[in-house]
């Protein structure tokens, strides 16, 4: 983790409320709505409310905010539990908002009894004009006035199902001349004759999001509730609501959405952008969520470490993706197996070389134990990678070319001498001798080779099939671009090289597994792998060839 760092605002709120004695412990929430995968935002948000309570006495509730049946399902809240988990972080409770669907009630018939809601009968566009705007105060509802008792039994017939969607609410009575709109006697109650995922058919009638949420921290004892910006408004009803049923004082703060660099965060975006089949489903390796990002090789450490270094801000912005494949590379780094894999072979022959096979040994990653030192087939025929072969290379070119000499990796050197084609003129093979005496760890040759190569032995390599993925936007910010966001697009965004040949060794791959493929990158198994077929994922690049390609 990185050094020490300054305090963040809700750091320095929160130390202040312990040393102050507000609170002996803090209770913070992540409250996910469980309508479709959890993303990079979201990520943030669980690294800032577990960390929170990992840094302080207190503890962290997972809290689905189930209030809307039409748009949740079962698969999204196992999705979400799932990734949580892999995150690295553990919640106190698993609770459910439609677990709180009776108390909630009966806080609305508190307000009734108060008279702070009535039972509105007007239609939607009726209630959106007596809004008025900010500029302009709105007009009462000419149901505003309605008795206690008769919105007592009005609402009591809303829940029993004696009307259709849309044709009562309940209201909050509060200001239709506030100056924050959202204090103009919103709406706190719809009907709704939907099934819910948890609790069936049990109701008719759902609180709508500002009514439901602060009760629910208040029904947990949450002391610090935080979400993002767009809430900013939302905090004065919350805070009036807390205070008219007069319940536990949660308090709600709110930091800056995260956005990042050549992608969307929204799950109705991605959603889209699963339903219309632009990528293979929520964990496609290019999408954002963390369900992609752990299928694409990303580590929990490395996307920790990230929401880490970026910390938390109170303005919006939008943070280079660039930074988080840093902290992948650096993570994988260190904990990568060593590998060597030829995407684009071409065929080398060594005319000196005998037939038998020899066995190189060549040490794994330096600073993993589990990457210990392995022996790798080497013989006759072998493949290198195609772009390390040029016949009429630029000055400074280290590779293989006519007469040069290059070290294959911990193997020996060798020197290009013929170059064979077919009859189109493509490259198919190229006669090589070795270098006996100059094997590596034992080299006697004097002779010094500025190339060094991967390589695979043709009679031992492993066919695999090996997935590249690129930005799935071909623009840093495509919700803020002209148009639709999926016209940004980026069409080479995966590129599928059905055979490449891998070292035996990755025979035994194992997905829990990260591997470094020598010179081409980071890669992990693909989920889609069987037996007879291996897959795998780059994760990322080795080098951030985008920056420099942007720098061009
Ligand atoms: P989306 O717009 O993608 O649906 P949401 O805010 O509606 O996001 P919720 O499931 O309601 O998604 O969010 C759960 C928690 O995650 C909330 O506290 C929310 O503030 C937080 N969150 C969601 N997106 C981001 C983001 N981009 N950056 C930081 N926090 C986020
Ligand atoms: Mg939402």
């Amino acid at each position: 983790m990185s050094e020490e760092k300054s305090l963040n605002f809700l750091e320095e709120i929160i130390e202040t409320d312990l040393k102050n004695g507000k609170y002996k412990q803090i209770i913070t929430r992540f409250p996910p709505e469980p309508n479709g995968y959890l993303h990079m935002g979201h990520a943030t948000s669980i690294c800032l409310n577990f960390g929170l309570t990992k840094k302080y006495p207190g503890y962290t509730n997972l809290r689905f905010d189930d209030t809307n049946p039409v748009t949740e399902e079962t698969e999204y809240v196992d999705s979400i539990k799932a990734d949580i988990k892999w995150l690295g972080f553990e919640w106190k409770h698993e609770l459910y908002a439609s677990d709180y669907f009776d108390q909630l009630y009966q806080f609305a018939v508190t307000l009734i009894k108060k008279g702070l809601a009535y039972v509105d009968d007007s239609t939607s566009e009726e209630i959106a004009t007596q809004k008025g705007t900010p500029t302009q105060a709105g007009v009462n509802s000419k149901y505003r006035d309605r008795s206690m008792e008769e919105n007592i039994s009005l609402f009591e017939a809303m829940r029993a199902g004696k009307y259709k969607d849309g044709e009562k609410v309940l209201r909050a009575k509060i200001d239709m001349a506030h100056t924050n709109m959202l204090m103009r006697d919103p709406i706190i109650y719809r009907i709704k004759h939907a099934h819910h995922h948890r609790t069936g058919d049990k109701w008719c009638i759902y609180p709508m999001y500002d009514f439901a949420h602060g009760q629910s921290d208040s029904i947990e004892n949450i002391t610090h509730s935080i979400c993002t910006l767009e809430f900013v408004p939302h905090r004065e009803l919350y805070d009036w609501l807390i205070e008219q049923l007069n319940i536990y004082p949660s308090h709600q703060y709110e930091f800056a959405r995260r956005n990042m660099t050549y992608t969307v965060m929204s799950k109705r975006k991605l959603l889209q952008l699963v339903n219309e089949k632009h990528v293979s489903g929520w964990d496609d390796p290019r999408m954002p969520t963390i369900s992609a990002m752990r299928r694409r090789g990303y580590t929990p450490e490395s996307i920790r470490e990230f929401c880490d270094r970026v910390g938390i801000a109170k303005r919006e912005n939008v943070v280079d993706v660039g930074l988080l494949e840093f902290c992948v590379r650096e993570h994988l780094n260190r904990i990568a197996l060593r590998r060597m894999v030829v995407l684009d072979p071409v065929k080398v022959v060594l005319t000196n070389y005998n037939d038998e096979v020899e066995y190189i040994t060549s040490e794994g990653n330096a600073d993993d134990v589990n990457d210990s030192t392995r022996a790798i087939p080497f013989g006759k025929e072998l493949y290198i990678e195609r772009e390390d072969f040029m016949e009429n290379p630029p000055k400074k070119y280290f590779r293989l070319f006519p007469g040069s000499m290059v070290r294959l990796k911990s193997a020996y050197i060798i020197q290009c001498n013929e170059v064979i084609k077919d009859a189109e003129g493509n490259i198919v093979e190229l006669k090589c001798t070795y270098l006996p005496e100059s094997k590596s760890g034992n080299d006697t040759s004097g002779i010094h080779v500025k190339g060094t190569l991967h390589w695979v032995s043709a009679a031992h390599a492993v066919k695999i099939e090996v997935r590249l993925y690129d930005r799935l936007f071909k623009v840093e910010d495509p919700s803020n671009e002209e148009g639709d966001f999926k016209e940004y697009i980026n069409p080479d965004s995966l590129q599928v090289i059905p055979n490449a040949y891998a070292e035996p060794a990755l025979k035994d791959a194992k997905f829990e597994d990260r591997y470094q493929f020598l010179r081409k990158g980071y890669f992990c198994l693909d989920k889609d792998s069987t037996t007879d077929k291996l897959i795998f994922n780059r994760t990322v690049t080795l080098k951030d060839a985008w920056a420099k390609e942007q720098k061009k």
